[in-house]
């Protein structure tokens, strides 16, 4: 299931100076660890973009000029991988002319050596003020996509998650000839329980299923709440012989649980509804969506606590054998 981000309050910054000049780095060194900061250190720019691709890096001291190149190509490594990292530029370049390039290509403050060390720590602690602001506003950010793609009954991912998902799975089996198979879940008469036991009862009765999904679907399964009482899973890499296998394993465990609410203990049933791509007809995630729709209206149909899957000439007893003994599929 989905975790979302929490901000580490005791989360202490460190430092990458990137420097070759063995002085200053010394210098530096002296001065941050005295100032309680955790720092590394890299004297070329290849050692450099090792430690950033390592690490997580609050403030990265860039140095110009060294051995394998200019320290401001660094820049736009360190936007990509730390994109709240702060980047103060180091360097004996002193003209206006080579502060204006170092800014353009991303540095967020510049120090020209020799440097006063006070001025360089006010700097320092100025920039790290801004790399936690920027740490907090991207886990809040995350949180609240976090919490705009789950759905708040019952913590499932939603409608909106489902249709990122379902676009983007549905483009990689295509695109690479995989399979991929999709069940709806719909629940049986579900409206006769809010009418006998209350909406709360209802919502507890969804909460249900949907454990009994989460625990019954594997990590790069996909299962969403997709509707009042309707769930779908996408299961990647699976055929419709194992799909209709997951189906059935759903549908039996459905209906031997029993689901607690305050109001009353609850047996209910689902009908299933399965497709599968490769498919000779279904070109667009739309179509295949309908393909498992049209199987869930015609297990509706044929008595409910069943699974339908789309049409092939595949007898369907072969898949399931005497498993579904209370609903047997048709293809
Ligand atoms: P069928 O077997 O044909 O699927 O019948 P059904 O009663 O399950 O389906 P129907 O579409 O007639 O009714 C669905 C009910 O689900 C009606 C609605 O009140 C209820 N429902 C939808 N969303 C929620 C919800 O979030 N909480 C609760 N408690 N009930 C919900
Ligand atoms: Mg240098
Ligand atoms: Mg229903
Ligand atoms: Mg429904």
């Amino acid at each position: 299931m989905m975790t979302i981000d929490c901000i580490d309050e005791t989360f202490r910054p460190s430092i990458l100076v990137v420097e070759d000049d063995l002085n200053a780095l010394s210098l530096l060194r002296t001065c941050l660890v005295r100032n309680g900061y955790e720092m590394s250190s890299a004297g070329t720019l290849a050692e450099a973009k090792r430690r950033l691709q390592a690490g997580d890096w609050g403030l990265v001291i860039l140095d110009r000029r060294l051995p394998d190149g200019d320290g401001a190509s660094l820049c736009a490594t360190i936007r990509a991988t730390q994109p709240h990292s702060y980047i103060l530029m180091l360097t004996g370049e002193a003209t206006a002319e080579a502060k204006i390039e170092g800014f353009e290509s991303g540095v967020d403050d510049y120090v020209t050596k020799p440097f006063q060390i006070d001025e360089l720590l006010a700097r320092i602690r100025a920039g790290m003020r801004i790399v936690e602001l920027q740490k907090a506003l991207l886990a809040s950010s995350r949180r609240y996509e976090a919490l705009s793609l789950t759905d708040s009954l019952t913590s499932l991912r939603n409608r909106r998650s489902f249709d990122q998902e379902f676009a983007s799975r549905f483009e990689q089996a295509r695109r690479y000839e995989r399979p991929l198979s999709m069940a709806i879940i719909d629940l049986d008469y579900f409206k006769s329980i809010n009418d006998q036991f209350g909406h709360a009862a209802g919502d507890g009765v969804l909460r249900g299923i949907a454990q009994i999904l989460d625990h019954g679907t594997r990590r790069s399964d996909f299962v969403a709440r997709i509707g009042g009482e309707e769930f779908a899973v996408l299961l990647p890499e699976t055929s419709l012989f194992e799909a209709l296998h997951f189906a059935e394993k759903i549908r039996s465990t459905i209906q031997s649980a029993t689901i607690r609410t305050e109001a009353a203990t609850h047996h209910v049933t689902v009908s299933i509804g399965v497709a599968n791509v490769p498919h000779s007809l279904v070109t667009t995630p739309q179509e295949f969506f309908n393909a498992a729709d049209q199987a869930l209206y015609r297990a509706k149909a044929r008595g409910r606590n069943r699974i339908e899957s789309e049409r092939r000439k595949v007898p369907v007893r072969a898949v399931l054998g005497d498993a579904q003994t209370r609903s047997q599929a048709t293809m």
